[in-house]
């Protein structure tokens, strides 16, 4: 149902930080139930198909590079307004410029390793989460 979910993911910063279990909890603790969610490593390849829309930006080498440095956690989340909440819990691109208490104040490293993806919208909130989940693997 448009506006019910959102797609994330924990990037490999966060997750070689031992920071998957906190961030976890505080997605649950701000409403969001867990559609899916898959533990795994993006080729570069499939990191650049992911972020296709920046290609043309300066840092998408560095961060296709980057995405696919590690292992990632990537899960869908449902609640109302989805998408808008979400970006609200984990604050702007730059964890300098983020909100006090949001995900990426607490625990990014930088603009690139900034510690979680959010959609940005309702359609790509869809087109991300069926490029990591089939119908079949959602709860
Ligand atoms: N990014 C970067 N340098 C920049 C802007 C973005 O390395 O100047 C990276 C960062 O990891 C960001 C991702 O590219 O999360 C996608 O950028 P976008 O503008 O979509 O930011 P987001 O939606 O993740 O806040
Ligand atoms: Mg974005």
């Amino acid at each position: 149902m448009a506006g019910n979910i959102t797609f994330t993911m924990i990037k490999p910063d966060a997750v070689e930080a031992n920071n998957i279990g906190p961030i976890l909890a505080m997605i649950n603790k701000a409403g969001f139930r867990i559609l899916a969610m898959k533990y795994m490593r993006l080729t570069k390849e499939q990191a650049g198909n992911f972020y296709a829309v920046h290609k043309e930006r300066p840092f998408y080498g560095e961060l296709t590079e980057y995405m696919s440095s590690g292992p990632i956690v990537a899960a869908v989340l449902a609640k109302d307004n989805a998408v808008a909440d979400y970006r609200k819990l984990i604050g702007a691109t730059d964890p300098t410029k983020a909100d006090e208490g949001t995900i990426r104040k607490l625990f990014a490293k930088s603009i690139a390793a900034n510690a979680v993806h959010g959609s940005d919208s309702d359609e790509n909130a869809a087109i991300e989460s069926n490029f990591f989940f089939s119908h079949l693997e959602r709860y």
